[in-house]
C-alpha cells in the first residue's frame, strides 16, 4: 500500500471579468468549490489506479471537513487516519480567475498547519504494510521530516514533491529522501540557479544527489521528464495529448509513480506511468476531477 502524509484543501474558485484592486468590490459571474490540496490529490490519484492508498492529515471544524472526507472516500482513499481538528478551519485556497486566465490565490493552511508528531504516530502504525510514502511541502516541515525519518526506518521508499518550494530545504530532509520530483520552477528555487537546458538540469540533479537523494526526477511539463541517479541520466518525452488545464498534472504524476513502485515495477516503468497520468490529467479541468482512473489509464497506455 501507499501512504500520503500531507495537505487536504477545499478550493474556493471565483470567476470574474478582471481581478479587483485593493478596496474594490466587483461582481464576478461564477463560483464553485472543488477538493484539492497536493496531499489529497496524490492520495486520490493512487487510489483511482487501484492501489490501497492511506491519507494522513487533518481537516477542520467546518462543513468542508465532511465534504473533503467524503470525496476522498468516494475515490477509494482510506481516511481512518485523518484527524478532525476542532481548533481550526479546514485548509482552503481562495482562488480568483479572470477572463485572461490570470489568477490570485490565497491559501489558508488551517488544519494542515496543525499537522505534527501526533499525525506521525498514526503514520508509524501503517508503515509495516507500506511500500511508498508520498510527501509534499504543504504541512509543517518538522512533521514532514519526522514522517520521512519513520519511513526510512521502516525501509519504506520516500518520494518528496518539494512543492511549494522554499529557497532552501534542510539537509536532513534531503538525506531521508529516496526520490525527489520538483518541476523546473521548484528545482530552480531549491538549487539557486535557473534550469534552462540539459546542462543546468544535470547540474541541478548533481546538487540533489550530493545532498543524499538517490533519484532525481525533474518534471518538465510538455517536455516530459529528466531523470538522474548517480550512475545514469535520461530524458523521457511527454505523451502527446490535447492539454487544456495542467492543474494537478504533477500530483497525478507522483501518484502514478507510487502506484507503479507499489506494483513492484522498475524506475523506468514508474516514470512512464507518471508521465501517462500527468498527460491524462492535463486533458481535464480541475484538480481531483482531472485524475485518471484505472480504466482510462490502462486504455491510454495500451494505445
Ligand atoms: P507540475 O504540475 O508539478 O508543475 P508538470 O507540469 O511538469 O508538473 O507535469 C507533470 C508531468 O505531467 C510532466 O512531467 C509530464 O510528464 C506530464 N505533463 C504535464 N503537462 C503536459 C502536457 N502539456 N502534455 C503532456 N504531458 C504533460
Amino acid at each position: 500500500s501507499i501512504i500520503v502524509f500531507g495537505s487536504i484543501n477545499m478550493d474556493l474558485v471565483t470567476r470574474t471579468p478582471r481581478l479587483p484592486v485593493p478596496g474594490e468590490t466587483l461582481l464576478g459571474y461564477d463560483f464553485f468549490t472543488a477538493p484539492g490540496g497536493k496531499g489529497a490529490n496524490q492520495a486520490v490519484g493512487a487510489a483511482l489506479l487501484g492501489r490501497t492508498s492511506y491519507m494522513i492529515g487533518r481537516v477542520g471544524n467546518d462543513s468542508f471537513a465532511q465534504e473533503l472526507l467524503t470525496s476522498l472516500k468516494v475515490a477509494g482513499v482510506q481516511t481512518d487516519s485523518i484527524l478532525i481538528d476542532d481548533t481550526t478551519s479546514s485548509g482552503v485556497a481562495v482562488i480568483a480567475v479572470d477572463d485572461r486566465s490570470e489568477n490570485t490565490i490565497i491559501v489558508i493552511p488551517g488544519a494542515n498547519g496543525k499537522v505534527n508528531h501526533l499525525d506521525v504516530e498514526r503514520l508509524e502504525k501503517l508503515l509495516p504494510n507500506t511500500t511508498v510514502l508520498l510527501l509534499q511541502l504543504e504541512v509543517p516541515l518538522p512533521a514532514i521530516i519526522a514522517a520521512a525519518k519513520a519511513a526510512k526506518k521502516a525501509k519504506v521508499k520516500v518520494i518528496l514533491d518539494p512543492a511549494p518550494a522554499p529557497e532552501k530545504l534542510p539537509d536532513e530532509l534531503y538525506s531521508l529522501t529516496d526520490l525527489i520530483t520538483p518541476n523546473e520552477t521548484e528545482a530552480s528555487r531549491l538549487v539557486g540557479f535557473n534550469i534552462t537546458n540539459q546542462e543546468t538540469m544535470t547540474k541541478a540533479a548533481e546538487f540533489f544527489i550530493s545532498k543524499g537523494v538517490e533519484i532525481v526526477v525533474l518534471k518538465l511539463g510538455s517536455k516530459g521528464v529528466f531523470c538522474a541517479t548517480a550512475s545514469e541520466s535520461f530524458l523521457f518525452p511527454a505523451f502527446k495529448v490535447n492539454a487544456i488545464d495542467t492543474v494537478a498534472a504533477g500530483d497525478a504524476f507522483n501518484a502514478a509513480m507510487a502506484a507503479a513502485f507499489d506494483s513492484g515495477l522498475s524506475l523506468r516503468k514508474a516514470i512512464e506511468w507518471g508521465a501517462a497520468a500527468g498527460a491524462l490529467a492535463t486533458t481535464k479541468k480541475g484538480a481531483q476531477p482531472s485524475l485518471p482512473n484505472q480504466e482510462t489509464f490502462d486504455t491510454f497506455l495500451e494505445t
